[in-house]
């Protein structure tokens, strides 16, 4: 693994009180933490800071941890009450990833350590590591199932696709997009994909076009009625949706039921991420057919890392220090491995790993 230089004198966020050297009480209030997450409106968010927030407290740590309901002001002003707190350390989920920078520049002047969480903080020299699954791989993954369970590698086709993508705010969305598009757009060029809609991107970076502000599934949800309704008349069906997160899905799939699509022959394939709870009891149901899994436990145990290295000094862990440019610097990251989730797996991989409970998707 390639590592990146950090020189801060900030004291251990030791594990035990009895200490190491240099690991007194007094100092062990600098591991002073703040966690600034997007909302509690999604099942990832809640678990994610939950999470974090016990680890870094049975570590002696101070922890804030924050939601800011999806907009950009609040989680600036909880930002900036974190750093009047005195936190050492921001650990940020940005919703607008573009407006952080003077509040980040205030983080630089009392020293505090940024950790950018999930998604990318751009426009920032004050950036300091990036943890996140990768994020490209998991458009990828999207992408590449579609193409499998389509059969498109070994030609057939035609098939109508719509293809949606995330938040033009969201760094992450334009990486998800492009990992599915560079799979499934050469099919478009073949015919062998077609979009009736015509909301297919002529390239990855036009992907906003098709963004869903805030990741919103009742925006999913309006935004497939219309194309069903205008694009779909006379029996025409579709066969497959890029759905870039489980949000957007749950609201695609809502529009596909009240057109009167059913679980079984002829119901798309509709792809997914986050393993959210509803979207995994659809994918039993036979409503959906994927989702991208982050076990957003082991970014939270990445995260610990960083803060420990940090926080004794040490060389923080990073193996990327390519990928992920802010427009101001390349920000060294850690990338974690996204895998497919379908119903063949929800056990194996979501329940026996304790990720989610047998009774919270009605098994
Ligand atoms: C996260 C996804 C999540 C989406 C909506 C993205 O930045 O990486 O896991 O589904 O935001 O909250």
């Amino acid at each position: 693994a390639v590592v990146a230089a950090v020189a801060v004198s900030l004291v251990a966020c030791s594990s035990t009180k009895s200490g190491g050297a240099g690991s007194t009480d007094a100092a062990a209030t600098d591991c002073n933490v703040g966690i600034a997450m997007p909302t509690r409106s999604l099942e990832r968010w809640i678990n994610d800071g939950e999470q974090l927030q016990k680890k870094l407290t049975d570590a002696g740590c101070k922890v804030d941890l924050q939601y800011a309901d999806n907009k950009t002001d609040q989680q600036i002003s909880q930002i900036q009450n974190q750093l009047a707190g005195g936190a050492k350390i921001l650990v940020i989920a940005a919703i607008d990833g573009s407006t952080l920078g003077p509040v980040l520049d205030e983080a630089k002047k009392q020293n505090a350590k940024v950790i950018a969480y999930d998604r990318l903080i751009n426009g920032s020299e004050n950036v300091d590591y990036y943890a996140t699954f990768d994020n490209y791989k998991v458009g990828q993954l999207q992408g590449k199932f579609l193409e499998d369970k389509l059969g498109l590698a070994s030609g057939k086709g035609p098939y109508n696709l719509e293809p949606f993508a995330g938040s033009p705010d969201d760094n992450n969305a334009k990486f998800f997009f492009s990992g599915a598009w560079d799979v499934l757009k050469p099919y478009i060029d073949k015919g062998q994909l077609v979009v009736p809609s015509g909301k297919a991107p002529a390239s990855d970076d036009a992907w906003a076009s098709i963004g869903i502000q805030g990741w919103a599934s009742d925006k999913a949800q309006a935004e497939m009625d219309n194309r069903l309704s205008s694009f779909y008349g006379g029996g025409k069906k579709v066969d497959a949706v890029l759905s870039p997160n489980d949000s957007l899905a749950i609201g695609i799939e809502a529009s596909l039921k009240s057109a009167g699509y059913t679980a079984g022959a002829g119901y798309p394939i509709i792809t997914g991420q986050d393993a959210d709870k509803a979207n995994v009891k659809a994918i039993l149901d036979g409503l959906q057919a994927m989702t991208v899994w982050k076990d957003t436990r082991t970014l939270g145990d990445r995260v610990f890392t960083m803060i420990q290295q940090i926080t004794k000094g040490e060389t923080v862990e990073v193996n990327d220090e390519k990928t992920y440019n802010n427009g101001v610097k390349v920000v060294p990251a850690y990338l974690l491995t996204p895998e497919v989730v379908t119903k063949d797996d929800v056990q194996t991989k979501l329940i026996d790993s304790g990720f989610i409970k047998a009774s919270d998707v009605g098994l």
